[in-house]
């Protein structure tokens, strides 16, 4: 017999009240929903400066204000900036899949914090806030999208509207996972569309664009390009982990 989603939903809220908060990195016991022990909290691997001006990859040494890396000077992406809160490592991939597989959901207001600090510039100057949408079967498997969760839970941090139907994504694909930059980049080519009733909030606007982690960037620049194509202003990329691989230097 199948669980009644909506007996299970109520059933985990009551869960929530009565069982004591954990931490969002450890089964440690919290005293408050939402919270990382300062031990662990300590080894996140956050991002700052300084970094690539336009894709926010870490620079080791202090770089001048407004340098790039070589990649952004050789073939500019269509995005204005990305920016991630913390490098995807052992101990953020933890938080990722508790958001994205489990629907753990205490700890959206804080990453909504660090993600609002990452990308404060981006934040400061957007018009609409966009999440990185799933295809409806994936949805409807999965119940929730975790980057319109974490859209939501930005829009509240920064005080921006979030239009969480933007971006439709029309072609299923097969998962990100396991695949080369260049198959992801093919994977996701004309995956991604604006609908008619969102092209009038979107012309025009500086959007920021959300979405859970930043791999090879294929898939945040193809929603870029989509938003651009619907005359968005200019768009920033934000999100919650990003994948920091060693540069390749060879030519
Ligand atoms: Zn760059």
């Amino acid at each position: 017999m199948g669980t009644h989603p909506g007996r299970r939903s109520i059933l985990s809220r009551a869960a929530d009240l009565v069982w004591p908060p954990r931490s969002l990195l450890s089964d440690r016991i919290v005293d408050r929903p939402g919270v990382v022990e300062a031990d662990l909290w300590a080894q996140l691997a956050f991002l700052g400066q300084p970094c690539c001006a336009t894709c926010g990859f870490p620079f080791e040494t202090a770089v001048e204000d407004g340098s790039l890396c070589g990649a952004c000077a050789g073939e500019p992406p269509p995005y204005a900036s990305a920016r991630a809160a913390v490098a995807y490592d052992d101990l953020s991939r933890k938080l990722v899949l508790d958001l994205k597989r489990g629907g753990r959901r205490d700890g959206l207001p804080v990453f909504a914090g660090w993600m609002a600090r990452a990308g404060a510039h981006a934040l400061a100057e957007a018009d609409v806030i966009v999440p990185t949408p799933l295809h409806w079967t994936r949805l409807a498997a999965r119940r929730f999208n975790q980057s319109a969760w974490l859209a939501l839970a930005v829009g509240q941090a920064a005080g921006r509207p979030v239009l969480v139907d933007g971006l439709v994504r029309r072609k299923a694909g097969r998962s990100q996972g396991g695949l080369t930059g260049g198959q992801r980049r093919r994977n996701v080519q004309g995956a991604f569309a604006v609908p008619s009733g969102a092209r009038k909030r979107l012309a025009a606007r500086i959007v920021v664009l959300i979405d859970d982690v930043f791999t090879t960037g294929a898939t945040a620049e193809a929603c870029v390009r989509t938003l651009l194509r619907a005359k968005a202003a200019k768009v920033h990329v934000l999100t919650l982990a990003r994948v920091v691989r060693p540069v390749d230097v060879s030519i």
